[in-house]
């Protein structure tokens, strides 16, 4: 039996409906921006394993760092002990993250790290004596698969079987040029009629709904009036942090600073499961107290992981290198460069892109779930190209160290595609 074959005796895969689904690809190796199956064939990483390992798979400075780590320091609790790696990783974080942010809160994935910053959110306010029981969220928005962070979430394909379990939230759209006023006073109305705690949102780009972009004037107008009433603002950076917005986070984009951020996929360099809430000195005081359950009581095994810090912090150093640098901003000039030559083509609704990330809605209706996304899947598959449409909307999301003829390669197919469909 091959591992196709094998995979599908016990196996039961994230996002998938088994019945219909095509087989999964069997990968035994990794280099680089590039993958190979079983059978020898290759594959263009174009999405960089869900956004993760932006500085190529089994990068080697990163690989030797947590080997390194592996033998000397495997795995401690983080609830009354502490070690060098995780004390290294929020020094180095600290440099970069914007300048209000103070604590660092390990957790051991996205959705984890958002649901640390909920309970922070609500915990915040009742320690202050507040009952504050509402979250607002853009429409559309993803924050992960736990039940706080399926609340914020605003994807109804993933949603509707729990939708009777969830949290409140209040939804609001992502602001665009034409319709800030209009949202300001959507938001007024919901901060006025409701308690709200907390605003979660995905800071310029929201990777699951499509790459849709928003405005920058727009969410700063949000966050400053969300700060106004002090509801604390969460940016869920698990997908657009760590160089992939032209920035080290998209919040350096903005004015407003989050209370509260959310970090992880490229924070290990997609070699290890490990996140981050990070918060200020004004919510992490009001967690200070002679009584004891006052403090943050949240915790996950595998919080602040020696070998996911080790890998972090070799990330982080690769992140604003020269080399890396040089790569971040020749990816984002050639994305520049291949969307103004597909823009006028009849099957491109819109193309844009911001720093490594290059999105194309096509002008063809699609279900975000159909046969005819499953056949541009398979489209790219078979031509070496592993990237996952979403809806109607193809998008790149290249490792770092993408080599020039395998980027040429990825812009190549996709253009055949929008000359097939
Ligand atoms: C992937 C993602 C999450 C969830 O992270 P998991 O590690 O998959 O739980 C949350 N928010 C955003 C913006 C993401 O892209």
């Amino acid at each position: 039996m091959n591992l196709t074959q094998r995979d599908s005796i016990y196996l039961w895969h994230p996002l998938t409906q088994h019945k219909t689904a095509i087989a999964p690809l069997p990968i035994v190796k990794a280099k680089g921006a590039l993958l190979w199956d079983e059978n020898g064939k290759q594959y263009i990483d174009g999405i960089s394993s869900w956004y993760t390992s932006m500085y190529g798979h089994c990068n080697e400075e990163i690989t030797a760092a947590m080997t390194k780590q592996m033998q000397e320091l495997d795995f401690v609790m983080f609830s009354g002990l502490t070690h060098k790696p995780a004390i290294e990783l929020s020094e180095k974080l600290m440099k970069i993250l914007p300048s209000n942010q103070a604590k660092i809160f390990f957790n051991d994935n996205g959705s984890t790290a958002v649901e640390a910053a909920i309970k922070m959110a609500l915990q915040f306010h009742f320690n202050n004596g507040e009952n504050r029981d509402t979250l607002i969220a853009f429409e559309n928005g993803f924050h992960g698969d736990t039940f706080g962070a399926m609340s914020a979430s605003g994807i109804a394909s993933y949603n509707a079987p729990f939708e009777d379990f969830l949290l409140k939230v209040e939804r609001i759209p992502v602001p665009t040029e034409h319709n800030l006023a209009e949202i300001v006073q959507t938001l007024n109305h919901i901060l006025e009629n409701n308690n709200c705690a907390a605003f979660l949102f995905e800071p310029l780009i929201q990777g699951a709904a499509g790459m849709k972009f928003h405005s920058v004037e727009g969410l700063d107008a949000l966050i400053a009036k969300c700060q106004k009433h002090k509801v604390l603002c969460v940016a869920d950076e698990i997908m657009t942090g760590f160089g992939k917005t032209g920035t080290n986070f998209a919040c350096d984009q903005l004015t407003q600073q989050p209370d509260i951020m959310c970090l992880s996929k490229a924070l290990t360099a997609g070699m290890f499961p490990l996140s981050i809430t990070s918060c200020t000195q004004h919510i992490y005081n009001a967690f200070l107290s002679e009584e004891v359950h006052k403090g943050f009581f949240h915790a996950h095994t595998f919080s602040a992981h020696p070998l996911g810090c080790a890998a972090a912090i070799a990330g982080l150093e690769l992140l604003n290198s020269p080399t890396i640098v040089a790569k971040r901003e020749w990816i984002s000039t050639s994305h520049n460069a291949f969307s103004e030559k597909i823009k006028e083509h009849s099957k491109v609704a819109n193309v844009r892109s911001k720093g490594v990330i290059l999105a194309i809605d096509l002008a063809i209706p699609m279900d975000r779930y159909g046969s005819l996304r499953d056949e541009l899947y398979q489209f790219f598959v078979e031509r070496g190209l592993l990237i996952r449409p979403l809806g109607n909307t193809l998008y790149l999301l290249p490792p770092f160290v993408i080599t020039e003829s395998d980027l040429e390669k990825c812009y190549v197919i996709l253009e055949e595609a929008l000359n097939t469909f």
